[in-house]
């Protein structure tokens, strides 16, 4: 599936809910309200047949989002279901974490491969701070469950504030080069009212790469997956940095991938609001044949790129809809 500027897009990005456990600040605040009724969440079925969809017309990687997924009580069927379709080559899984420990063994036995996990600091009072309400210690029993379950790679992301947890850079090196994950660090993104506030604390990652550069060697490395962190090796060891640079570097013009949120509408990108209501299609009795058209036709009017920091791109939903 090629889009008007001969992108080709193989990647989906599935919201499995817009809820969550946690309330990162950046990301869910507090206040927020405006939840998708459980009468418009795609159920498992609904996913699946969408799913096979998107694989028939080329989608070769899902990852499944949120909110966090791991609260949405169908996540191991909709794992399922989709970790059979022929054609699929990679299912991997976006969270916080704060489950795993119940769910790891669940999940890989459900045919998910890969996560991404988040973790912005490990100090538990800050922790806390940071994602509402988080409990550190259990966020680590579940990356710690993930490692015992052998998914590779796991990748932990870690949103860079500046005043907030920016001195913890040094320290998550060390916790992913002793546990054998891979660390990515990720530039704030004005997307929702807790983005726009987290922006006051934004760094360009290229200060903390220049931090990073005089205590360690980087050299640049690959790493299974299908985003746009550039990444590098450090010293000799077997620790690979990601540095994800939505503000700073946009990386569109590369752009891969488009999003279903939970509610089944297909965004064609992040930081814009052009989409398409497949369940609409979906639930008006659409044949398989319609739903793929109205995919293709869709991909053709994904935007060129995003406009993050000008002062008339604000998006408004908040990034717990999309999933990053
Ligand atoms: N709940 C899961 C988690 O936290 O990993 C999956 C969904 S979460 C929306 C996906 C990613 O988006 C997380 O790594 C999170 O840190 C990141 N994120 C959320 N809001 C963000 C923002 N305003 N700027 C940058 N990254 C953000
Ligand atoms: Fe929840 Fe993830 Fe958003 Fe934090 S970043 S509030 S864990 S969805």
């Amino acid at each position: 599936m090629q889009d008007s500027f001969n992108r080709t897009i193989s990647y989906l990005r599935l919201s499995v809910t817009d809820r969550c456990d946690f309330r990162c600040g950046y990301c869910l605040p507090r206040e927020h309200r405006d939840f998708a009724t459980p009468a418009s969440w795609l159920s498992p079925a609904e996913i699946q047949r969408l799913a096979e969809r998107f694989v028939g017309l080329g989608v070769r990687h899902i990852r499944l989002t949120g909110g966090e997924p791991l609260v949405r009580k169908e996540l191991l069927e909709i794992s399922q279901r989709l970790s059979a379709i022929d054609g699929l080559e990679d299912l991997s899984l976006s969270s916080n974490a704060s489950r795993l420990g119940l769910m790891a063994a669940d999940l890989r036995a459900a045919g998910v491969s890969r996560l991404n996990l988040s973790l912005d600091s490990l100090d538990a009072a800050r922790f806390r701070q940071i994602t509402g309400n988080g409990d550190l210690h259990q966020v680590l029993a579940g990356i710690d469950a993930a490692r015992e379950q052998g998914f590779a790679p796991i990748k932990i992301n870690m949103v860079a504030m500046r005043g907030i947890n920016d001195d913890e850079v040094e320290a998550m090196v060390a916790y992913c080069r002793d546990r054998g994950l891979a660390l990515r660090f990720i530039e704030t993104m004005p997307i929702g009212s807790g983005g726009v506030a987290a922006s006051q604390h934004y760094i360009p990652l290229s200060e903390i790469e220049q931090r990073l550069r005089q205590s360690y060697r980087l050299s640049p490395a690959a790493l299974r997956g299908s985003g746009p962190a550039r990444y590098y090796q450090v010293d000799d060891s077997a620790l690979v940095l990601g540095f994800i640079t939505p503000q700073s570097q946009h990386f569109c013009d590369s752009c891969n991938r488009v999003r279903l949120s939970v509610d089944g509408q297909l965004h064609l990108c992040l930081g814009q609001e052009h989409r398409v209501d497949l369940r609409a299609l979906l639930r008006a009795g659409a044949s398989d044949a319609e739903l793929e058209a109205a995919i293709v036709q869709g991909i053709r009017n994904k935007p060129e790129r995003h406009h993050f920091g000008q002062a008339d791109s604000q998006i408004i939903r908040p990034m717990s809809a999309l999933g990053g």
